[in-house]
């Protein structure tokens, strides 16, 4: 082929040499289909030899064949126009632009065929970019899940993506034209211009509001304003505009769940704390006054506990409602913990803060129905008062706690004003604890044993156990003081049972030694109920030392009844079923609740010793005595009177028909060695 070039075919060494550099291919056919010139670019092209270079339709994809050369067309008379690939066999994929003409001579027709190609491959591809990114773009417009749209430079609404009919409840066609601060609530409206303008200088802003849309409450947005810049000018802000309201709402969720007692739906310590300050602050500025109240419900773990915590979980709901139900609309109840809660009376003094306490407490005593139970609710409330007892939130809440606590000591269900000891007294209780702890180990706890007579046969009929602590450097503590504390703090529970397994070894001795088959009786605190080894511990002790479960009798007080009914029965069965004996102590200063005493499997009454005291001077005490005797008798128990200091007293027991008492009428607690004089008198 290449003796044909250049000059057969273009005589002219100046046009040839033109064809033979051009940038386009071109070639040149013969009648019969022969090759009669190609130049260097279609050379380069590979379009000399289209057997081994395919070439394919640009749209279709498909090879062009034979019969559809752009050659061949042409010695069909036909013009060729056309996009192709050509697919070499080495090399990179072109994209040619073929134009084909026939060459017919002037007079005989057909010559042959010219056809001129350039290489197309960039402007396609960069043609194919551009629809590319408009496409992206387009769909980025379109489909983004926010709202896009643009405004003119007077805030109306150009044009806006299909998520704007989403929030606005109207059709882009409704919303166009429209102006931006028509649907912006009211109060964002200045806010709002604001930004417009600033975006308008070339700013770009980003703020957040409030629009009335096609949902009611409001719809929270975020918006996103951007300078529109064509031809170096702002001619427009586009707006980006994203649906926050779900966002907002939970964060409105986390605020109110930050502050509120998500049982109660009262306020929480937070935001009860935070009240507080700016109560202070307030009444620093006006020189006025407020007061705290600290409400701890008593033995309420304890119900929690054998109830379960969903049925002690509506049980405070309860009570939280009968709370809020007695406080003025100043005041601020909150519920800090589990069992307690707190009230902040702005302006009030301590009058006010007895009398709130007096209500509260009376409120509570009307009893609690809960899925068929009637529960009685106690609680302990103590008051600070600014700025007598503390001029900080923390001082004030301290020390209406210590007042709580003093309430609690003195027996519960009771109201105390905070006074400055109070907070010494905390402190001591905090140390007794640690010492008590001390004290078992060091065996500085003792048993006194205090002997129960009888009047009728004259005899040692029992003796009642009476634990006794004597400190290294306070001498004797009186089991009153540290027994309350050994509750609250759960050491009961091992102390218990040191004194039972004590007191039953004692008794074995005493027995080995020629005692007469008398009752033993022991206290069992309230607190010890709830630990649910109780049962397993008795029996372990009654088989430890051997002594038989028929001697053996167990105080406790009358306030177990107020709480859970059926829970302290099924207790206490299980108690009897050992075969020991139930006495309930104290009795008549408990709840007045006498259905009990029917559904408990009780052995003994004992009668307290407040009745006893006065028994002879008092009428009223007198009576109550001579009614507790009566009832006994009636429900067959057994009665015996505490406390009997006096013959007179012992006498007047002995005519209604009370034949035990214990007390030191009788004897004193005595320890191991006077009472073993006292049992065995000949060893003297
Ligand atoms: P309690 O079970 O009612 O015990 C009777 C209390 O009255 C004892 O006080 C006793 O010393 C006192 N007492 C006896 N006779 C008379 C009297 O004629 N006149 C006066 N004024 N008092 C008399 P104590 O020993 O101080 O015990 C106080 C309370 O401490 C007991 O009351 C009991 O509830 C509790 N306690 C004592 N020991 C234990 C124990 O080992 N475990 C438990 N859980 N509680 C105990
Ligand atoms: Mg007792
Ligand atoms: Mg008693």
């Amino acid at each position: 082929m290449e003796t044909m070039r250049p000059n057969t075919v273009f005589n002219d060494y100046f046009i040839s040499s033109i064809v033979e550099n051009m940038q386009e291919a071109v070639l040149l056919y013969d009648t019969n289909g022969s090759l009669l010139f190609f130049n260097r670019a279609a050379e380069k092209l590979g379009l000399t030899n289209l057997l081994e270079n395919r070439l394919c339709y640009l749209e279709e994809q498909a090879l062009v064949p034979e019969e559809q050369w752009p050659a061949r067309l042409l010695l069909n008379g036909e013009q060729v126009h056309g996009a192709y690939w050509l697919k070499p066999k080495k090399g990179p994929v072109h994209i040619l632009q073929i134009d084909g003409f026939p060459i017919y001579k002037e007079d005989s027709g057909l010559a042959g065929g010219l056809v001129v190609s350039h290489d197309i491959t960039e402007r396609k591809w960069a043609e194919q970019r551009l629809e590319m990114s408009e496409q992206r773009y387009k769909s980025l417009f379109e489909y983004h899940p926010d709202i896009v749209c643009w405004f003119d430079l007077k805030g109306n609404l150009i044009k806006a993506n299909a998520a704007i009919e989403g929030v606005s409840g109207l059709t882009r066609k409704e919303m166009e034209g429209k102006q931006l601060l028509e649907t912006v609530e009211p109060s964002f409206r200045r806010r709002t211009v604001l930004h417009f303008f600033r975006a308008a200088r070339g700013k770009p802003q980003h703020f957040e509001v409030q629009a009335r849309g096609r949902r009611e409450p409001l719809i929270d947005l975020q918006v996103t304003l951007i300078p529109m810049v064509t031809s170096g000018r702002i001619t427009g802000i586009y707006a980006i505009v994203q649906d926050i309201s779900q966002r907002k709402a939970a964060e409105r969720l986390v605020h109110t769940l930050a502050y509120q007692d998500p049982l109660t739906g009262l306020a929480n310590r937070q935001f009860f704390n935070e009240q507080l300050r700016f109560c202070i602050e307030e009444a620093e500025k006006t020189d006025s006054s407020a007061v705290v109240l600290f409400i701890d419900l008593d033995r309420f773990k304890w119900i929690n506990d054998t109830l379960g915590h969903s049925a002690g979980d509506r049980l405070v709901t309860l009570i939280a409602q009968r709370i809020k139900s007695c406080i003025g609309e100043q005041d601020i109840l909150a519920r800090i913990g589990g069992d307690e809660f707190t009230l902040l009376m702005p302006g009030a003094r301590r009058m006010q803060a007895e009398r709130m306490a007096a209500v509260i407490i009376d409120a509570l005593s009307a009893p609690f129905s809960l899925d068929g139970n009637e529960y009685y609710i106690t609680a302990s409330i103590g008051a600070s008062v600014y700025p007598n007892d503390g001029l900080t939130a923390e001082a004030l809440m301290k020390n209406a706690d210590a007042a709580m606590y003093r309430a609690k000591e003195q027996g519960k269900n009771a109201f105390r004003l905070y006074r400055s000891e109070m907070n010494i007294r905390m402190h001591r209780k905090l140390i007794m604890d640690k010492e008590l702890r001390r004290a078992l180990e060091a065996e500085e706890l003792t048993l006194q044993y205090q002997p129960q007579w009888d009047l009728q046969e004259g005899r040692i009929v029992g003796m009642e156990a009476l634990l006794r602590w004597k400190h290294p450097v306070s001498g004797y503590i009186s089991p009153a003081e540290f027994i309350p504390l050994a509750e609250e703090t759960g050491f009961i529970v091992p102390m218990g049972e040191w004194v039972l397994e004590t007191a039953c070894s004692q008794y074995r001795e005493w027995q080995k030694a020629g005692m007469p088959p008398i009752r033993l009786a022991v206290n069992l605190s309230v607190r010890q109920f709830q630990d649910g080894n109780l049962l397993r511990m008795v029996d372990r002790v009654l088989q430890r030392t051997g002594i038989h479960p028929g001697h053996l009798e167990l105080e406790v007080t009358e306030s177990i009844a107020a709480i859970h009914v059926d829970f302290i029965k099924g207790r206490l069965n299980e108690l009897k079923a050992l075969g020991v004996q139930i006495a309930i102590d104290d009795f008549g200063t408990g709840y007045s609740s006498l259905s009990y005493l029917k559904r408990f499997p009780i052995d003994r009454l004992k009668i307290d010793q407040s009745f006893i005291r006065e028994m002879i001077s008092d009428e009223a005490d007198y009576s109550i005595v001579k009614a507790i005797i009566a009832m006994a008798r009636s429900l067959r128990l057994e009665v015996i009177a505490e406390g009997v200091e006096e013959q007179s007293q012992a006498n007047r027991l002995r005519e209604l028909g009370c034949m035990e008492i214990q007390g030191y009428f009788f004897s004193r607690p005595l320890s191991i060695e006077d009472m073993g004089r006292l049992l065995f008198p000949t060893d003297l």
